[in-house]
C-alpha cells in the first residue's frame, strides 16, 4: 500500500529568493511550511547562473532582502553589484540566520498537482512521492527555465556545450580553446568579456544586438554604505514607492521639452551613474518614439565611439526596436571586448544557424569550428516554469490549457479555477520590470497576510472570480500597449520561444501603483475574490 501522502499547510516550490523569505513570513505565523525545489542547492537563480561574470545589474544594497533591520545592518557587499558567489552566500546565509534548511527539499521536483475539491486542497506530485497541502506556492521563477533551441545536429558535436543557466560546478577552463557563444542578451553581454579574456578565440553569434549601459561596478567604498546603511529605511521605501522597484531619481520631464544640449548632458550622466539610471533620464523615453530616438541615438554613439571597426560597431547598433523594450543589459567592458584581436562578430540575423556539426556550428553556409559552444540563449520566461507542472484546478481544469492563448491572472498572483494556488512573481504582476527584490517582498508579504487572515478566520479557500480576472487582463494589456515596449520581439513579449503566444507578459503599470492595489484589494475583504 502507497504510504500516506506528506501533508504541509503551505507547499512552496522554489527555493530561491521567493520561496526562501515566504517559508520564514509562514512558519513565524507557526504554519507548517515546506519548500520544495529540483535544484541541489538553494539559491534558485544565484545557484543555476554559474557562468562567468554573472552578477547581479540592480545594486546589491537595493537588490537583497530589506525585511530584517539586523539582516541589512549587519551584511555588506564587497563591490557595487555582487557576483553570483557572494549573492549565493548571502541567500545561503540568510536560509541559515533564520534557520531554514530543516524545512527544504533539494532535488525534488514537482510534476503535477491537482486541487482536490472534497478534501480543499492540493495533491502534489513529485518525483520522490506525494505531498498535499491546503495552499499551494509556486515560487518557480521568471527565468528558471533555460531555453535550449533545437539546432539539428547538437548531439553530433565533439566538444563540449554549456547552457549559461546549467554552468558546471567548479567552472570550465576555456584556455587555448576556440570557444562560440550563441546570444547577446544581458547573459552573453556579462559573460563575453570574460571568456574572452581566457579563450584562444571567441566567436559571437548575434541574431539582435541589444541596448548595454555601463554597470561602473567596483568596491563597496565603505564611507558610501555607512552612509547609505543610514538611510537604508527611507530608500527602501522609495524603491516600494516608485515605478520600478528602484531607487534611481525619476525624471518628470520629456526628452522633447529640453534642448538638445540639456537632453545629452542628462544622459551623459545617467550613463556615467550606470545601470537602469540610464531609462528613468525622461519620462517619456518607453512612451514615445522620437523621445525613444533620442536615447537610443545616444547609446549607439557611444558604441561607434568605443568600438574601433566601424563594421563592427554598426553590426552592434541595435536599430530594431525601441530603447529599454527589450530588458536593458549592463555590462563591464563589452563592447571594448569586440576591439581585441580573438574576438570575432558574426551577423546572423538573416544567415540562422543552420545545423550543428561534429566539429563546430552551419551559418550562411559556412562552418565554424569549436572547442566549446555556450548557449546563451535565455528562457522560457515567466510562463515556463509555472506550465512545467500539469496543474489541475477545479473539475480537473489544465493551467497549459487555460493559458495556450497566453496566461490570465487576477493581480499576477492568482488564476480564476485554481483555489489557493498563488504564483509568486507570475505573469501579469511587475516582476521582471522592476528591481525583482522589491517585487518579491511585496507578493511575499501580500501572500502571507493573506493566508494568516484566512487562517485566523477559519476560511479554506481563496479563488479570483472570472469577472476580476478578465478585467485585470485587460488592465494589463492596456497599459503595455500604451508604451513602446510590444513593438518588440522580446522575452517579455514570449517572441523568444517558438510557438509561444504573443502576449505582453508582466505588468508595467510600476510597483508602486501596483502595491497600492493588491493592498487595497486586501483592504477591501479580498475584492475580486471568493472565499469560502
Ligand atoms: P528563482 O530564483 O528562479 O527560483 C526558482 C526556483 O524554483 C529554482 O531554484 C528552481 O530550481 C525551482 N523550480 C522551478 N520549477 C520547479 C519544479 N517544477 N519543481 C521544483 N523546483 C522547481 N533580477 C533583478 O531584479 N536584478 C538583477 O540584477 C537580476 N539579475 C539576474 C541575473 C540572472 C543571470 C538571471 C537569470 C536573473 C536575474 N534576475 C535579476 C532575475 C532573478 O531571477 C530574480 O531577481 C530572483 O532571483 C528570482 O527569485 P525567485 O525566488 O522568484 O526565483
Ligand atoms: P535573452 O535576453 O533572452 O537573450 C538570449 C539571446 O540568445 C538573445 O541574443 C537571442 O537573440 C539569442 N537567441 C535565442 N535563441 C536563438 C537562436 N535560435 N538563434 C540565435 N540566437 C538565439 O536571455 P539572457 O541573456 O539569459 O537574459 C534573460 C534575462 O535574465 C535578462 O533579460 C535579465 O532579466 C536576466 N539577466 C540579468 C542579468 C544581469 O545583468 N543581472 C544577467 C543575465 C540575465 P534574439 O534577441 O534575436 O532573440
Amino acid at each position: 500500500m502507497a504510504a500516506d501522502p506528506e501533508r504541509h499547510d503551505v507547499l512552496i516550490v522554489g527555493a530561491g529568493f521567493s520561496g526562501l523569505y515566504l517559508l520564514h513570513r509562514l512558519r513565524q505565523r507557526g504554519l507548517r511550511a515546506h519548500i520544495v525545489d529540483r535544484a541541489p542547492s538553494g539559491g534558485g537563480t544565484w545557484y543555476w547562473n554559474r557562468y562567468p561574470g554573472c552578477r547581479c545589474d540592480v545594486e546589491s544594497m537595493t537588490y537583497s532582502y530589506s525585511f530584517d533591520e539586523e539582516l541589512e545592518q549587519e551584511w555588506s557587499w564587497s563591490t557595487r553589484y555582487a557576483d553570483q558567489p557572494e549573492i549565493l552566500r548571502y541567500l545561503n546565509h540568510v536560509a541559515d540566520r533564520f534557520d531554514l534548511r530543516g524545512d527544504i527539499q533539494l532535488e525534488t521536483t514537482v510534476t503535477a498537482a491537482q486541487w482536490d475539491e472534497d478534501a480543499s486542497l492540493w495533491r502534489v506530485t513529485t518525483n520522490r512521492g506525494a505531498v498535499t497541502a491546503r495552499w499551494f506556492v509556486m515560487a518557480t521563477g521568471c527565468l528558471s527555465v533555460p531555453n535550449t533551441p533545437r539546432f539539428a545536429g547538437l548531439d553530433r558535436f565533439e566538444g563540449a556545450w554549456y547552457h549559461t543557466a546549467a554552468w558546471p560546478d567548479g567552472g570550465v577552463d576555456f584556455t587555448g580553446q576556440r570557444v562560440g557563444i550563441i546570444g547577446t542578451g544581458s547573459t552573453a553581454i556579462q559573460t563575453i568579456p570574460q571568456v574572452a579574456a581566457q579563450a584562444e578565440h571567441l566567436t559571437v553569434f548575434q541574431r539582435t544586438p541589444n541596448f548595454s549601459i555601463p554597470a561602473w561596478n567596483g568596491p563597496m567604498d565603505p564611507a558610501a554604505e555607512a552612509a547609505r546603511k543610514a538611510v537604508y529605511r527611507e530608500t527602501r521605501t522609495t524603491a516600494r514607492r516608485g515605478p520600478t522597484g528602484d531607487i534611481w531619481p525619476e525624471s518628470t520631464s520629456t526628452a522633447l521639452a529640453v534642448s538638445a544640449e540639456e537632453r545629452e548632458a542628462e544622459y551623459e550622466r545617467r550613463w556615467h551613474q550606470g545601470s537602469f539610471s540610464f531609462l528613468s533620464a525622461f519620462d517619456d523615453i518607453t512612451t514615445d518614439d522620437t523621445a525613444n530616438e533620442t536615447a537610443a541615438e545616444f547609446v549607439r554613439n557611444k558604441i561607434r565611439a568605443t568600438v574601433t571597426d566601424p563594421a563592427v560597431a554598426e553590426l552592434l547598433c541595435p536599430y530594431d526596436h525601441p530603447l529599454g523594450t527589450k530588458r536593458l543589459c549592463v555590462d563591464t567592458d563589452y563592447y571594448t571586448t569586440f576591439n581585441r584581436p580573438n574576438v570575432t562578430l558574426v551577423d546572423i540575423k538573416d544567415a540562422p544557424i543552420e545545423e550543428i556539426t561534429e566539429s563546430g556550428l552551419i551559418t550562411g553556409g559556412t562552418e565554424y569550428a569549436f572547442d566549446s559552444l555556450i548557449f546563451a540563449t535565455g528562457f522560457d520566461s515567466m510562463t515556463g516554469a509555472l506550465l512545467a507542472v500539469d496543474i489541475r484546478g477545479r473539475d480537473g481544469q489544465s493551467l497549459r490549457d487555460l493559458w495556450a492563448e497566453g496566461p490570465h491572472s487576477y493581480l499576477g498572483l492568482t488564476v480564476h479555477g485554481f483555489p489557493n494556488l498563488f504564483t509568486m512573481t507570475g505573469p501579469g504582476s511587475p516582476s521582471v520590470l522592476s528591481n525583482m527584490m522589491t517585487s518579491i517582498e511585496q507578493h511575499v508579504e501580500w501572500v502571507d497576510e493573506c493566508i494568516g487572515h484566512l487562517t485566523d478566520q477559519q476560511q479554506t479557500t481563496i479563488e479570483a472570480t472570472a469577472d476580476a480576472q478578465a478585467d485585470w487582463d485587460q488592465h494589463v494589456h492596456d497599459e503595455a500597449y500604451a508604451t513602446l515596449y510590444p513593438r518588440a520581439a522580446s522575452w517579455y513579449m514570449g517572441a523568444n520561444i517558438p510557438g509561444k503566444p504573443r502576449v505582453f507578459l508582466p505588468y508595467i503599470g510600476g510597483v508602486g501603483k501596483y502595491t497600492e492595489i493588491c493592498a487595497d484589494v486586501a483592504a477591501n475583504g479580498y475584492r475580486g475574490f471568493v472565499v469560502a
